[in-house]
């Protein structure tokens, strides 16, 4: 079946149209969408990871809600933006413009259908700009929309327990607590014996850049062959199942918060009708 690590009750495709219309309260029911990415983790992690960290912590988060918290899982955004990634085969990557009008419309589909809280978990440090422009347009089209884009990894978690100076400092893809999670949540999946370690240079204008990070565009083969960006090799199976329970109680209190809270409401913006073209995008 289609729903994965998302808890089926809990899966809005799964309901019939009628029984959407029907919920109670749609308005402070929080609709979660999952977004992740298809591109190379190093040659130790499948290609998938973004999107299973995103559909698996958005899963283990929706089963420890209580039945006193309205909230559904979509299905995850499964491609990505991942041009950085495009060498190496195996990346499925769409352009920013194709992924934001996916995410928008997507949002939109979930205002027509009469919700007004939607929580965007974003798995891809690649596109979370894409995620917030979807939401600013849709909160432009719609004053009564409340639409979070955030990151899976954004979120109190104890991953910082495990990991070194260095790979807090440089580490951005393929490294200690991406392989970790994926041991937790998809452990056929990770080849530790191909498993290497590589990071990028310092960036060398600290003023540009107070940690290091580099501060100008980057591609994964700029900075090797393997297109891993961290060290994977202290990673083990039960630090990833503490990262991903800490990430999940972290966002099951997230989606609680979500639903309790309250947030202006404002007339839809008239820019935001002039600039939509035809009918299909509701009021
Ligand atoms: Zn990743």
């Amino acid at each position: 079946m289609l729903h994965g690590y998302c808890p089926a009750t809990r899966y809005l495709p799964y309901l019939a149209w009628t029984d959407i219309a029907a919920l109670p309260d749609k308005e402070n029911t929080v609709i979660v969408l999952p977004a992740g990415s298809i591109e190379q983790h190093g040659p130790h992690l499948p290609c998938a990871v973004d999107t299973i960290i995103a559909a698996g912590v958005v899963g283990h988060a929706l089963a420890r809600l209580p039945d006193s918290v309205p909230a559904f899982g979509l299905p995850p955004i499964t491609y990505g933006k991942s041009v950085e990634h495009l060498h190496f085969p195996g990346t499925v990557t769409l352009e920013g413009s194709t992924l934001l009008a996916t995410i928008t419309e997507v949002g939109e589909s979930v205002y027509r259908s009469g919700f007004r809280k939607l929580l965007i978990v974003n798995g891809h440090g690649g596109q979370p700009q894409i995620m917030e422009m979807a939401a600013r347009e849709l909160r432009l089209r719609h004053g009564d929309f409340v639409v979070v884009p955030h990151f899976t990894w954004r979120v109190a978690n104890v991953a910082g327990r495990y990991l070194s100076e260095k790979e807090r400092k440089l580490a951005m893809h393929a490294g200690h607590a991406e392989t970790a999670i994926i041991m937790a949540l998809a452990p056929d999946t990770v080849q530790m014996s191909r498993a290497v370690a590589n990071y990028p240079p310092e960036f060398p204008c600290p003023t540009l850049s107070a940690d290091g990070r580099p501060a100008a565009a980057w591609t994964a083969r700029d900075f090797g062959e393997t297109g891993v960006i961290g060290d994977p090799m202290p990673a083990t199976p039960e630090q990833g199942h503490a990262i991903l329970d800490s990430l999940a109680e972290s966002w099951a209190r997230g989606i609680t918060e979500l639903h309790q809270m309250r947030w202006p409401k404002r007339d839809a913006q008239t820019w935001g009708r002039a600039h939509q073209t035809g009918d299909v995008l509701g009021s």
